[in-house]
């Protein structure tokens, strides 16, 4: 019998590491059912996943992610009771005896979650009382995996087209969960059961819960696109303030509408839910826990005061919810837009010079450690210099048309899709006409920020600027605007060699616009 498993384990290990290296596209998931019971005293759940796949390679195990300290009960192919090995978070299901490339597996499991240490950074579930004393739990595990409390694959490159909760908790608690909530069924033991269902693709760590005495109100936006519901979770207590609050939701997505499409989720609807913990983009059901203040956490530059837990989380249900990395490394994707975003609300609601203070006041958090592009990101870069790359890239282009029309363009075209960082830098050079390849290798793919190196010099003709760039690319050759004249900026076109020009400014007067650029200034003597 040992032998037996020795050899089925073995057998399961090696399919694993082949499907990993050989083709991780191997399942696609199509459709996900999480079933579960919430024993909030004692902080487990017990319940089940059932996902149905296509299979499109000829490996013979499913391996999928559950964490370890999690007890799975049995497992269910198509309906038949099923062997399984359950290791080092990896569950390893052999499919071998079906033919059939479509199949479900139901996976009945119970346990205790670990709980978040730091959330939304340190994921788990989040267990807290309102200031009545009653539960107020939640999920994050965007760093972590959602595996940490269901059975999934932790892969973002797949996501289900569409996706049922069903969970069940004790009365008068209610549960908020991602979608729409179809139905609440009442059960025996004054338990209910709250059924919500979503209707596009959602990344399994976007797939949350939300369990507290909540109050609910609603209200709706009429768009051009159609009619969006809008609804609240708030804590009883906070009702009055979240409903004078939240009125930045409204004009914030008739914004967003304009700059980057139609909200991506018309059939989920747009949520609003609180929680303890400051935030989390989850999907047609944004974590919400800035406490009604303005900024973050009451932080912000003067006069700018956005309540930024619902811009930027919001902002995500474009950049990150319906176009989403697929990989980690990608996450710029995700962050560098969203924190973009924040800059274009600023423009629109405080104006432009706001904006330019406002992503000064970012630019200060800037690193420059690692790239942007990686695989384990230490610093806050994806976000801040992430928008600087993009603003830089604004003022590159030099015309606001093109700029705007690349970010609605890049939603209409990778709308509810997955994307690589080569799909964006590829269409953004589609649509400005530009060779960006040096740009993008020189922002995205190394840490240092390219240096305009430059010195004066007086001859016959007058003062003369002498500058080059230094760059990790030799095709680094970013244009830039300086001041040749004291009244206004000029652009000169910077190359690794020396180039020169009269200047008709003193040397101390002359400024480069480093408040439209992202770059270090080096001025040689
Ligand atoms: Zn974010």
């Amino acid at each position: 019998m040992i032998l037996f498993f020795q050899l089925f384990l073995f057998s399961l290990l090696s399919d694993y590491y082949s499907q990993k290296s050989d083709d991780t596209n191997c399942f696609d998931l199509k459709f996900s059912k999480l079933h579960l019971e919430f024993f909030l005293d004692e902080k487990k759940i017990s319940g089940f996943n059932e996902s149905t796949f296509i299979k499109n390679c000829a490996s013979d195990t499913l391996i999928m992610d559950l964490s370890e300290n999690m007890i799975v009960d049995s497992i269910f192919l198509c309906n038949e009771k099923t062997e399984f090995l359950f290791k080092k978070n990896k569950l390893f299901i052999p499919i071998h005896h079906f033919t059939n490339n479509y199949f479900n597996v139901k996976i009945f499991y119970n346990g205790s979650p670990k709980i978040a240490k730091n959330p939304p950074w340190k994921g788990g579930f989040v267990y807290e009382r309102d200031n009545s004393n009653m539960h107020w739990v939640g999920v994050a595990c965007q760093n972590d995996g959602a595996s940490l409390w269901w059975p999934t694959i932790d892969d973002v490159s797949d996501e289900p087209d569409s996706l049922s909760v069903e969970m069940v908790v004790i009365e008068p608690y209610f549960l908020v969960s991602n979608g729409r909530l179809d139905s609440i069924v009442q059960l025996n033991n004054s338990r209910r059961k709250f059924c919500w269902s979503v209707s596009n693709p959602i990344n399994n760590y976007n797939v949350t819960f939300n369990i507290a005495n909540y109050v609910h109100f609603s209200d709706s936006l009429k768009t051009t696109y159609g009619k969006l519901d809008l609804d609240y979770y708030v804590l009883p207590s906070n009702l009055n303030k979240a409903k004078n609050h939240f009125s930045q939701v409204k004009p914030m997505l008739s914004f967003f509408e304009t700059k980057f499409g139609p909200f991506p989720f018309y059939e989920d609807g747009y949520k609003l839910v609180e929680t303890s913990y400051l935030g989390m983009e989850h999907q047609s059901c944004i974590s919400y826990g800035n406490q009604y203040k303005n900024g973050y956490l009451g932080l912000h530059p003067e006069n700018i005061d956005f309540d930024f837990i619902i811009i930027h989380e919001t902002a995500h249900e474009w950049w990150g919810n319906s176009l989403s990395m697929i990989n980690h490394k990608d996450m710029w994707i995700h962050e560098s837009f969203a924190t973009y975003a924040e800059a274009l609300y600023v423009e629109e609601f405080y104006g432009y010079q706001e904006m330019l203070n406002y992503l000064n006041y970012q630019k200060v958090k800037i690193k420059n450690k690692q790239p942007i592009i990686s695989s384990n990101h230490k610093t806050t870069d994806i976000y801040y210099k992430g928008t600087w790359v993009l603003h830089t890239l604004r003022s590159v282009l030099n015309n606001d048309r093109t700029w705007f029309s690349i970010l609605l363009n890049l939603q209409l075209e990778f709308k509810h899709k997955i994307v690589t960082t080569n799909d964006i830098t590829k269409y953004i050079e589609n649509l400005s006409g530009l060779n960006l390849e040096s740009f993008f290798f020189q922002y995205l793919f190394n840490s240092d920020l390219p240096v305009f190196d430059y010195f004066f010099d007086e001859n016959e003709d007058g003062m003369q600027l002498h500058y080059r760039w230094t760059s990790s690319d030799d095709d680094f050759s970013m244009p830039l605007l300086v001041t040749v004249y004291e009244s206004n900026f000029n652009w000169i076109y910077p190359t690794k060699d020396w180039k020169s020009t009269p200047v008709y400014i003193k040397p101390d007067k002359f400024k480069v616009a480093e408040n439209l650029f992202l770059l270090e200034t080096n001025l040689i003597k």
